[in-house]
């Protein structure tokens, strides 16, 4: 049967012997969580359990209530669904970008209607409020609930639709007002600082933090003295700790098939391969990675987070972060998870190092929410920030045009199969190269946010515009994360080992082109590196070069430009 004959049963009736309906719901794609606060309240205490709802989560958004009661009146609630082909109209995402949505919601959406709600599910070729519009006038609908929208793309068209009632985004960890008090007006952005906060608020990894509680003036103390072990986090993989299981990679089933016929045939231009589609859909196949992840991968995960490898192109990473941005997994708990593996194998031969679980818990409760705070604070200077003025276009290496760059064209490679690679190479292969090729900022978070499975907007935007790039003028970083081969080289040894390009040379024909565009970035950009007043290696080492080389150098930069365009 197709979904949407299946989903009819669910759908709500216009007979007046037909229950009414008191309350309507819109999931837009990125809220499908059981844990949403418009949800929640209507489940019962066994479909709780069944689902691995962590109750230290419920206890961050929910009071105390009689989920019973509640759960018989679901008959009265409706859930709005609506896909809409304007998404993909507007960029060609990638193919399993798109499978993962639609499949991610449509089991979101059975699983509702199965447990007793009624569901409206339909597809549009407008936008989300005007979809919403449509339904409201058909069903005469006074008022339609939904969680605060987090891509602005998508939110602005509520803008005037008073008949919309948003409520609190509990699927994040910290709110603007929150992020305000930590950063008032005018005040510079620390991630440091937030992440600190961010500790302290959910009593992660301190000391003695119950004794602490019922002081006034608590000075709080970091579990093993140190609040940031990043500085532990920078080996090279050298395959000494084998990866222990091959990745947990899942089946298509029904529904995910059929949405991915849809998607081939619909859209056969937009980017990437559906071949290789393993993502999880639904709750139970997202808790089996998480658990993957935090029993057999997290005890590297620090010391290899840098790492970069052509055959181990995951090496210890999670893989989460499509599943947390969907709602499939809470952030909360996916620190709570890895903190009682911790504790388990704690003084045990299996311990996990705390500088792997520090790593992870900062990127999780810290950066995911910092970039994003950041990005909604600022959202209209992300729209045209350019603060280097680069203007190139993206070179056609990064649509998979071959360029015998070796970490270039692998890296590319494996976002085609799976719309991912992990955030070294995000950083310092892909926007690094950008950057030094002086490419357009925009062009590049475009390119990032149709490519990757894990893009959206309110994130991609900051990585991209921000952190990849400096086109912010240093809101999220505080220079150009920009280097030469020579990071590459130590990182991930095995693309240089296999390149047609000398990692080491600078002037010489098959010089790695990373070298040049490097020195001349660094030529180009005297005045920002004095105005920041950084005492900085790579300066004082272009100011060393006689006239003559950097005059050469920059010849071979902009050789570099053209043939790379
Ligand atoms: C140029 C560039 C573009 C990026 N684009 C995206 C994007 O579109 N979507 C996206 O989710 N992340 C993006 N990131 C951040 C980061 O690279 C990814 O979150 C991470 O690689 C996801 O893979 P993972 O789940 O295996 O992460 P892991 O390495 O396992 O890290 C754990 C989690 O930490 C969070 N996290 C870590 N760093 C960041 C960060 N800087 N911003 C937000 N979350 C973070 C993610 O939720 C991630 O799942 C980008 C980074 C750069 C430098
Ligand atoms: S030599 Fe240069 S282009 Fe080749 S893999 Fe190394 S860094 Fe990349």
């Amino acid at each position: 049967m197709s979904f949407y004959s299946l989903i009819q049963n669910f759908h709500p009736s216009k007979s007046k012997k037909a229950a009414p309906i008191d309350r309507w719901i819109f999931i837009p794609f990125d809220q499908i969580s059981f844990y949403n606060q418009l949800i929640f309240p209507y489940l019962s205490k066994s479909e709780k359990s069944n689902l691995d709802l962590d109750d230290k989560v419920s206890t961050l958004f929910t009071q105390q209530q009689d989920s019973n009661s509640r759960a018989k009146e679901r008959e009265s609630i409706c859930f709005l669904f609506v896909e809409t082909s304007a998404k993909p109209n507007r960029r060609p995402y990638h193919k399993q970008k798109l499978v993962l949505l639609l499949s991610a919601m449509r089991h979101f959406a059975k699983q509702l209607g199965e447990m007793g709600f009624q569901i409206l599910y339909k597809y549009s070729e407008l936008d989300y409020a005007a979809s919403l519009l449509e339904i409201k006038k058909e069903f005469a609908i006074n008022e339609i609930h939904c969680l605060d929208i987090q891509e602005p793309e998508v939110a602005h068209p509520f803008s005037d639709c008073k008949w919309m009632k948003f409520h609190t985004n509990n699927l994040y960890l910290c709110n603007r007002d929150e992020f305000r008090e930590i950063f008032p007006q005018g005040s510079k952005y620390l991630h440091e600082t937030f992440y600190r906060k961010m500790r302290i608020k959910f009593q992660l990894l301190l000391e003695d933090s119950k004794q602490t509680k019922s002081n006034k003036n608590i000075s709080y103390k970091p579990l093993g003295g140190k609040w940031n072990l990043d500085h532990e986090n920078r080996s090279n993989w050298k395959k000494t700790d084998p990866i222990p299981l091959a990745q947990a990679w899942v089946k298509l089933d029904e529904i995910s098939q059929e949405v991915a016929e849809l998607i081939s045939r619909r859209y056969p231009k937009s980017f990437g391969s559906l071949e290789n589609f393993q993502w999880p859909v639904d709750r139970k196949e997202a808790l089996h990675w998480l658990g993957h992840f935090a029993r057999n991968l997290l005890i590297h995960f620090g010391k290899y987070e840098d790492a970069m490898s052509i055959e181990e192109p995951y090496l210890f990473h999670s893989l989460l972060s499509p599943l947390i941005h969907l709602g499939l997994l809470h952030p909360y708990e996916v620190v709570q998870f890895c903190v009682k593996e911790y504790e388990l194998r704690y003084n045990t031969s299996e311990e996990i190092p705390l500088a792997s679980l520090e790593g992870f818990i900062r990127q999780i409760i810290g950066w995911r929410e910092y970039m994003r705070l950041i990005f909604l604070e600022n959202e209209m200077n992300y729209k045209k920030a350019n603060s280097l003025k680069h203007k190139n276009p993206l070179p056609g290496l990064y649509w998979g045009k071959n360029s015998g760059l070796k970490c270039l064209d692998s890296t590319v490679e494996l976002v085609i199969k799976r719309g991912y690679s992990h955030h070294i190479t995000r950083l310092m292969v892909l926007s690094n190269f950008a950057n030094l090729m002086l490419v357009d900022p925009h062009e590049l978070n475009e390119w990032f946010w149709i490519a990757y499975i894990d893009a959206f907007e309110w994130v991609v935007t900051p990585n991209v515009v921000g952190m990849g790039t400096y086109a912010d003028g240093g809101i999220c970083a505080t220079k150009p994360y920009i280097s030469s081969a020579n990071y590459i080289k130590k990182m991930g040894p095995e693309y240089c080992k296999s390149c047609k390009y000398k990692a080491t040379g600078l002037l010489e024909e098959d010089a790695c082109p990373f070298n040049a565009l490097y020195w001349d970035f660094i030529g180009r950009n005297l005045e920002l590196y004095k105005k920041q007043g950084r005492v900085d290696f790579a300066v004082s080492r272009w100011n060393s070069f006689d006239k003559d080389k950097k005059q050469q150098i920059s010849l071979k930069a902009n050789q570099i430009r053209s043939e790379f365009q």
